[in-house]
């Protein structure tokens, strides 16, 4: 494998070298950037041309001129013009329209469920990369998105809760008397959860959580929270690269049924289950919701891939049987600046590696993190993954 450009030292004067393009993110309620001005200025630094489009970091508080003081160009129209092309959101049809053939775009591509998308990238001949779809490796840590953003949403998810709930998330001593700590409950403790439990606990709450990977019980017991423990009788269900694994139907069933009893405890439920590639899995029904005090609140991380919770509707808060009940999407981009900083990181890390040392475009598909994160490919859907669900859509 050959050495990689380090974008550190400043490279001797010359021609520009690998051109980086950034458009402004056109998908509705999109506020991120796929890079921000701290990070175009290494890249510029070591030699690599940056352009953008104007206003594509507004969003995220950076303005135009931020962006040529740390050496990029601001050019209208010249968001696809890159060899490598950086975005966020997945394209829309007429993005991907503006992408070259054989050019090479980095995004969030939902790679496991748009399969239009991945279709269409590979009719355009793009060799499109999917931050999704890269390794969950020890090496490929600073490109992990999914880890970042989720980071964001958890953290958001708790401070929604929060700001829902008609009690304080902490402990009081007053003079008009004692306030007892609110309780949350998590569900799914993956990035996401982890992060709404350190939330939680920082606010004051007396949190529990629950998840189906055993692996987890000690992360959570380590930020102050109790595992909670359900009878479902199952071993362990956690699958390849750490996730979790489907639940047979019975063991969903179970699930449902017992959490319905141990929600009805608390005052603020906060669930970010997830299977990859498939529907949110459901955790709390109608009769859970129904076991709840009044004036509890559900956020339902999982309302973009269906919910965790039977009643929520996605892009919604409404109110059932007195518990308000939150169905955000694309959290992240509701913290724009620190996602886009977060994120911003993982695109470099990434790009780093399609640099030869001479500072030009080459992709090495003998390193697993480049050939796992790719998706299409001279004409081809490479991705097992999405080959298959592309397949099974058609
Ligand atoms: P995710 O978003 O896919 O899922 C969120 C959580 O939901 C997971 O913890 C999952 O176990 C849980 N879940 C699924 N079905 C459930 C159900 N029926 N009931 C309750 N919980 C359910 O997961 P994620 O946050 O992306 O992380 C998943 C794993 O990846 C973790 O084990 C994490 O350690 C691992 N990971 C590894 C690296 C790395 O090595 N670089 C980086 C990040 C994450």
């Amino acid at each position: 494998m050959a050495a990689r450009l380090a974008f550190r030292a400043p490279l001797p004067e010359g021609p520009p070298l690998m051109k980086v393009s950034v458009p402004k993110e056109t998908a509705a309620g999109e506020s991120r950037v796929a890079l921000v001005p701290e990070v175009t200025q290494r890249m510029t630094r070591s030699g690599l041309e940056v352009v953008l489009e104007p206003g594509a970091g507004a969003g995220a508080h950076h303005p135009d001129a931020s962006y040529q003081e740390a050496g990029a160009e601001i050019q209208d129209g010249a968001g696809f013009s890159g060899d490598v092309v950086a975005k966020v959101a997945p394209p829309s049809a007429q993005e991907i329209g503006s992408l070259r053939g054989g050019g090479v775009l980095v995004g969030f591509l939902q790679p496991l469920t748009a399969t239009d998308t991945v279709r269409a990238l590979a009719d355009a001949r793009v060799t499109a990369f999917a931050m999704e779809a890269i390794p969950r490796i020890t090496r490929a840590q600073s490109m992990d998105a999914l880890s970042s953003q989720a980071t964001v949403a958890g953290y958001r998810a708790a401070l929604i809760a929060a700001q829902e709930l008609g009690r304080f998330f902490p402990m009081l001593t007053t003079a008009a008397g004692t306030v007892r700590p609110a309780t949350v409950m998590v569900l799914g403790a993956g990035v996401a959860g982890l992060q709404a439990i350190a939330t939680a606990r920082r606010l004051g709450a007396v949190v529990q959580a629950f998840d189906v990977r055993a692996a987890v019980k000690e992360q959570i017991e380590s930020l102050g929270a109790r595992f909670l423990e359900l009878d479902l009788g199952l071993e362990d269900a956690e699958a390849a690269g750490g996730y979790a694994r489907q639940l047979t139907d019975e063991e969903q069933q179970r699930q449902r049924e017992l959490l319905a009893e141990e929600i009805g405890k608390v005052d603020a439920v906060i669930s970010t289950a997830a299977v990859p590639g498939r529907p949110a899995p459901l955790l709390v029904i109608e009769d859970g919701v129904r076991n709840m005090k009044p004036g509890s609140v559900i956020v339902d991380l999982a309302a973009e891939t269906g919910g965790n919770c039977e009643l929520t509707e996605a892009g919604e808060t409404v109110v059932k049987h007195d518990v308000t009940i939150v169905g955000p999407l694309n959290l992240p981009s509701s913290m724009p600046d620190h996602a886009s900083q977060l994120y911003a990181k993982n695109v470099q890390s990434l790009i780093e590696l399609m640099v030869s040392d001479e500072g030009r475009l080459e992709l090495d598909f003998d390193d697993e993190i480049i050939a796992g994160a790719c998706i299409t490919r001279d004409g081809e859907i490479v991705n097992e993954g999405a080959k298959q669900a592309v397949g099974a859509a058609a």
